[in-house]
Parts: C-alpha cells; sequence; structure tokens
C-alpha cells in the first residue's frame, strides 16, 4: 500500500470516528477566531473559551479592544499562561488591524503572519476556521498523532504541514486537522495512549499491546 492510500485509509477511519469535529475554541467572527488563538497557545481551548465568553462579552470587535491599554488587557486574560505577552501582542494586533486592514482579518497567510503574535500555525487555524480556506495548522495533538501514524517524519510543525498537505487533496486539510486532534485528545494521548481501543491500531506502525509504553 502506498503512503497516500495509507493517509487516505487513516482519513476515513478518523472521519467515520469524528465526522462532527470542529475547532473547541468559541468565536463569532474572524477578529475573536484570532484573538482566542492568539490566547490559546500553551492553554487549553477550555480555559481560553472560559476567558473569552467573558471578554468577547465586553469587547466583542477591534474598535471596542484597541480601547484597551496592555495593562487594562493584562487585567482582562491573566487567567491564561503567557498573559503578558499575549496582552502585548493582542494590543499591537488590534492597532494594526486598524491601521492596515480597516478593522478587517486579513484572508491570507503572509498578512497574518505579520500581525504580532500571530505564527503560522495560527494563521493555518484563522484561515481554515475564519474563512474555510485550505489550510492545515499543526499543533501537538496533530504533531504527535501524525508521525505515530506514519503520515510524517519530521519533528517540526513546518516539515509535518508539508508532508501531510502533499500527501492528501486540499479539500480534506480542515477536517482532517481537526480529526487528528480530536483523536489526540480523546484515545492518542501523548503519555497513555489508548491503543487497545482504538479503531486505527490496525493501520498504525505505534501501536502498543497492553504494557507497552509510549516514549512520548
Ligand atoms: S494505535 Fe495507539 S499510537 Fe496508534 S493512533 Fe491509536 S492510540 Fe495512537
Amino acid at each position: 500500500m502506498s503512503l497516500s492510500q495509507h493517509a487516505q485509509q487513516i482519513c476515513d477511519i478518523l472521519a467515520t470516528l469524528y465526522p462532527q469535529a470542529h475547532c473547541e475554541l468559541e468565536f463569532s467572527t474572524p477578529f475573536q477566531l484570532l484573538i482566542a488563538t492568539i490566547l490559546s497557545a500553551q492553554s487549553t481551548d477550555a480555559q481560553v473559551n472560559k476567558l473569552t465568553r467573558r471578554l468577547f462579552a465586553k469587547y466583542p470587535t477591534v474598535e471596542a479592544m484597541a480601547e484597551l491599554s496592555v495593562e487594562e488587557l493584562e487585567e482582562q486574560i491573566k487567567g491564561v499562561g503567557l498573559f503578558r505577552n499575549k496582552a502585548k501582542h493582542i494590543a499591537a494586533t488590534c492597532q494594526l488591524l486598524l491601521s492596515e486592514y480597516g478593522g478587517e482579518v486579513p484572508k491570507t497567510r503572509e498578512e497574518l503572519m505579520q500581525l504580532p503574535g500571530v505564527g503560522r500555525k495560527t494563521a493555518n487555524v484563522v484561515l481554515a476556521n475564519a474563512f474555510g480556506i485550505p489550510a492545515f495548522a499543526v499543533d501537538t495533538h496533530v504533531l504527535r498523532v501524525s508521525k505515530r501514524l506514519g503520515l510524517a517524519q519530521g519533528s517540526t510543525p513546518d516539515q509535518v504541514e508539508a508532508e501531510i498537505t502533499a500527501l492528501l487533496p486540499a479539500g480534506q486539510w480542515i477536517d482532517a486537522h481537526h480529526r487528528l486532534i480530536w483523536h489526540g485528545r480523546r484515545i492518542c494521548h501523548a503519555r497513555n495512549p489508548r491503543c487497545g481501543e482504538c479503531p486505527l491500531a490496525p493501520h498504525c506502525p505505534s501501536a502498543k499491546t497492553e504494557g507497552e509504553e509510549h516514549d512520548e
């Protein structure tokens, strides 16, 4: 079986396991998703959602959030990790959105990555989930699960993104991203993957039998 056939087989099984997989960050506009994604670095989606429910109720738009000083933003987001840096980035991003983009979130990766606090992963999340533009974001779950399943060999998110996007048609990137994350959160955990109950086990080169342990 070729690597692309293997990848398709994995994607088909993931589709039956998680037909409803979606972004678990809560948002109602591209701007809110951008802010939520900046906040999500080294924090769980649940922590971010708890915080943004309150934040977006008070400051739902770029215009409203741009009124806040860095110190006021710190006060609003101090429930998440790295909040001082994130406050600086969000304040600067709001100013840039207003001055350069008329208050809109840009729709290209290059423009998004010019915004403070926005790296390639965040840009891909925004492209895919705010605009439906094919992009494949690689977070810690996607990296780990893709490698265990033999879909990628690279050790960095950029390498894994390049491998997976070469393997799958663009129309599958967004769903594959969500489904790999859901599988990583629910079954293929970093420390104790539940291989014994994983429907992908017959196709997974890293499947372990009971008693064996993964290195990560
Ligand atoms: S068999 Fe184990 S290592 Fe492979 S995808 Fe399933 S849980 Fe992860």
